[in-house]
């Protein structure tokens, strides 16, 4: 066990951080909620890993999918169809928003925004710039990362990718324009015009519907379909990154079926296996889909519409249906928001909780100044901050939470109930004494 401990890091990268200090804990099962290290002690998944693993773990419907798939076609190249991909596409035709018509199958959330970018460009050519906001994540490659706006990502590949423009996020907990919402009229969102029209050459917008790894920000009502409509008229196509926001994750198959918005292109990743296998999923429009009928498709990886990727995705769906799932999220996220406010009224150290469904954050301050605990300056020079330190604690009470620099992400498995969330919020309640 020490042994295993010792080749992982030695031989093997830790992402996002000096290796320096990394002490990997080893797990070895996982069941429902929970998972356990190699000393068989419990831990409750209160973030769903990286807001990911949406149906907990072991689900027997979906594992013996894959396993059937494994059994009937384990692989063969995407340019020949597969029964599993007719049947993995009538699920998604089912759950998508409507106008979401044709996919593209990838194996991670980052390789569905490159494809995202890739196919915005084709079809708008010669426009070619892409809006992101300032706090977003969009991936780690090359030209997702550049989309990405947190600053904490960027190393030495900020910008590589030509035309990028930046816009600011409905962050209303600290505006980035000073201002306060209602009376703000929602400036940040209505500035996307004039940005639009002075800019030129715009060929897409692309947003996460509600912000997710830089502290779960839940735009106002009015922000979304503000921003589709902007798009619309200026003949903009509009992107919703759901890689972390689909899949049941707000109550809603989709977050954009919050306001009741339809995207041109959606893309989505975790959530559509539940990670029982990697998947990276580019949605879009009809009129996209049919542009590439006389237009070359320039794009492809080996392990495109994978048959044993694409085997999780009606099992999941079925699952997700079957467990009554949303139903689940929008009583249990009601109950879930509802305890996480009383941290706010415990600890001064809560300074906002915001969040829908199963998908929450909780922002830690400083003082009644709302200064941040951890600042993205303290992550950038790879110092420890506070709610890595916490979060710590709370692994070795027995829960695990994904933690930012001064918020913490709750985001259970879709399928945890009453009370697991107690036992997450007790822990939380416990190592929050250590900040205030
Ligand atoms: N887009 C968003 C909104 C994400 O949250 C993430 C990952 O957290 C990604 C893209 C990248 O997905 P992946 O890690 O599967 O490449």
């Amino acid at each position: 066990m020490e042994e295993d401990k010792k080749i992982i890091k030695e031989h093997t990268f830790k992402t996002w951080s000096k290796q320096k200090g990394w002490e990997p804990i080893l797990v070895t099962t996982a069941r429902g909620a929970y998972f356990y290290d190699s000393q068989g002690k419990k831990y409750l998944d209160f973030s769903s890993q990286f807001v990911n693993v949406n149906l907990g773990y072991g689900n027997e419907k979906v594992i013996n999918a894959i396993k059937e798939q494994l059994d009937t076609l384990q692989y063969i190249n995407p340019n020949l169809g597969t029964e599993i991909r007719a049947k993995a596409t009538k699920a998604l035709l089912k759950v998508m928003p409507k106008s979401i018509t044709k996919f593209f199958f990838s194996t991670s959330g980052t390789e569905a925004n490159e494809a995202a970018i890739k196919i915005t460009r084709f079809y708008k050519a010669p426009s070619y710039k892409i809006l992101a906001r300032y706090r977003s994540y969009h991936g780690a490659t090359e030209g997702s990362i550049s989309l990405t706006g947190d600053y904490r990502r960027w190393f030495v590949e900020p910008h590589t990718m030509p035309g990028v423009v930046r816009f600011p996020e409905p962050y209303c907990f600290r505006c980035p324009l000073k201002l306060k919402y209602p009376d703000c009229n929602l400036a940040c969102v209505n500035y996307v015009d004039y940005v639009i029209k002075q800019e030129k050459h715009i060929a897409g917008i692309i947003v996460e519907p509600i912000t997710g790894t830089n502290g779960v920000v839940v735009p106002p009502k009015e922000y979304l379909p503000t921003l589709r409509k902007i798009a619309k008229e200026n003949d903009v196509l509009f992107i919703a990154d759901e890689v972390m926001t689909g899949w049941g994750r707000t109550g809603e198959w989709f977050a954009v079926n919050l306001w009741g918005v339809e995207p041109d292109i959606l893309t989505t990743a975790k959530g559509a296996s539940a990670s029982y296998v990697p998947i990276g999923i580019t949605g879009v429009s009809n009129e996209i889909g049919e542009f590439f009928e006389d237009h070359v498709f320039a794009h492809g990886h080996t392990f495109e519409a994978h048959p044993v990727s694409l085997s999780a995705i009606p099992a999941v769906v079925e699952e997700y249906e079957r467990l009554n799932l949303l139903s689940n999220v929008k009583t249990l996220g009601e109950y879930l928001g509802k305890r996480l406010q009383e941290l706010k009224e415990r600890h001064k150290s809560v300074g906002d909780v915001r969040g829908v469904g199963f998908f929450w954050a909780i922002e830690l301050v400083k003082d009644s100044k709302n200064t941040p605990f951890g600042t993205y300056e303290d992550k950038y020079e790879g110092r420890p901050i506070f709610t890595d330190y916490l979060a710590k604690k709370l692994l070795e009470k027995g829960v695990y939470v994904f933690s930012g620099p001064s918020w913490f992400v709750i985001s259970p498995p879709l399928i945890s109930q009453k009370e697991d969330i107690d036992l997450g919020v007790n822990a939380l309640d416990e190592v929050l004494k250590e900040a205030d």
